[in-house]
């Protein structure tokens, strides 16, 4: 056989983000598909790497994380979700939660394992799985609420069940779980004695804030929750892929042997950055918050102007439009239309999921309030493509 015959990874195909973004680039249409800011987070946060290179902080990190940054993330913890954790035995500095969560399955998966995931599903949580020799298993709640319940999870679990990967705030539906959920997690876990893979990288991006709940607040999964989370979404700096991971020790020390065999150890001057973001006041959480529901509304009304059913998010920078309930049963090639004929980028769902049946569409709002109105502005053109 062939060395470049494909590999076990090849029937994935290409990210949806990377191609939704070159599509964009060349029609020139507005990005409002993959999802990431068009402005750059504090400048005191990028003052405070800058500073670190030019101040001598470029060799290796240990392991673990700089200690600075590992204590502002147990810090950070205990403001925004009254957890504590201990800076050197449970968190973990990771390259962004995508590798934060690839360390915890190489770290924590036995061959064969099978790890729940939740539909609509974010692109790199299956490939995750298959790379550490485990097998997903995809759990689909019902639309358009996408409400997680027990006996949705319950319908999935097999004797090789060892893990349930979820995401709240979530990627793409903009839900956030409520305490049944929660409630439901949480007794699925214990009765089959499950490990929780939490990723939370759009914490701060709730509409509410008291909303998001981090599960190791729950007594009940302290000792087996993974919190995955980075500054990318909080602080605006995707590009930086600074994240971490917060676990009891036994699971950190399964997460930290994948980790030294992988990454080894992470960025040092942008670990002394993230330090920095996460030492911000509460106030410039609060006036991030409000920026973002400033920018939620105006892409809300937009859509709704020109017919195209928004969904409103409880959370992170992203909002879906119904357009099955405008009759369209293609979303992939709705959105190749929407580029090029309007001008416009977006992301088909049917990405997030297996089989690849056409859903809603997402828009992301991490943009300045002129090129959000400018999008709304061609979105006026849209009927067009509903025809
Ligand atoms: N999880 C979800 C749900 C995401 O939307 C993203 C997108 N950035 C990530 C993880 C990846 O985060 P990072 O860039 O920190 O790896
Ligand atoms: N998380 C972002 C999104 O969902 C982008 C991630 C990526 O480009 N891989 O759009």
């Amino acid at each position: 056989m062939s060395p470049v015959a494909p590999g076990r990874l090849s029937g994935f195909g290409t990210s949806i983000f990377a191609e939704v973004t070159a599509d964009a680039i060349r029609h020139e249409a507005i990005n409002l598909g993959q999802g990431f800011p068009s402005f750059d987070g504090p400048e005191n946060v990028r003052r405070s790497a800058a500073d670190a290179i030019l101040g001598g902080r470029n060799q290796y990190a240990p392991l673990a994380g700089e200690r600075v940054l590992r204590e502002a993330v147990a810090a950070w913890m205990r403001r925004t979700q009254e957890v504590e954790v201990d800076a050197e035995t449970e968190v973990t500095i990771v390259a962004g939660a995508t590798a934060g969560l690839v360390d915890a399955l190489l770290g924590l998966v036995h061959h064969g394992d099978e790890v729940i995931i939740v539909e609509p599903a974010y692109d790199a949580y299956e490939p995750a799985i298959v790379m550490a020799g485990a097998v997903p298993v995809r759990i689909s709640p019902a639309r358009p609420g996408y409400r997680l319940t027990e006996a949705v999870i319950e319908a999935a679990v097999s004797a090789k069940t060892r893990f349930i990967l979820v995401n709240s705030p979530n990627n793409p539906t903009g839900r956030i779980y409520d305490e049944d959920e929660w409630d439901a997690i949480e007794s699925a876990a214990r009765r089959h004695d499950l490990i929780v893979l939490s990723d939370e990288v759009y914490e701060r991006l709730a509409f509410d804030p008291a909303r998001h709940q981090c599960p190791l607040g729950r007594p009940g999964l302290r000792d087996r929750t993974v919190t995955i989370s980075s500054i990318g979404k909080t602080f605006s700096l995707t590009g930086w892929k600074i994240g971490w991971t917060v676990a009891c020790p036994g699971i950190s020390r399964r997460i930290r042997e994948a980790h030294q065999f992988t990454i080894y150890s992470v960025a040092t001057p942008l670990q002394i950055g993230a330090a920095t973001a996460l030492g911000c006041t509460d106030e410039s959480i609060e006036r991030f918050q409000a920026e973002y529901r400033t920018r939620r509304d105006l892409l809300f009304e937009g859509l709704e102007q020109v017919g195209l059913r928004p969904i409103m998010p409880e959370g992170t920078f992203f909002m879906l439009a119904d357009i099955q309930q405008l009759g369209v049963d293609d979303d992939r090639s709705f959105c190749r239309r929407l580029i090029e004929e309007v001008g416009v980028a977006a992301i088909p769902c049917s990405a997030f999921t297996q089989g690849g049946d056409s859903g809603p569409v997402r828009f992301a709002f991490c943009h300045g309030e002129a090129t959000l109105r400018e999008a709304v502005r061609r979105l006026e053109s849209v009927h067009k493509i509903l025809a």
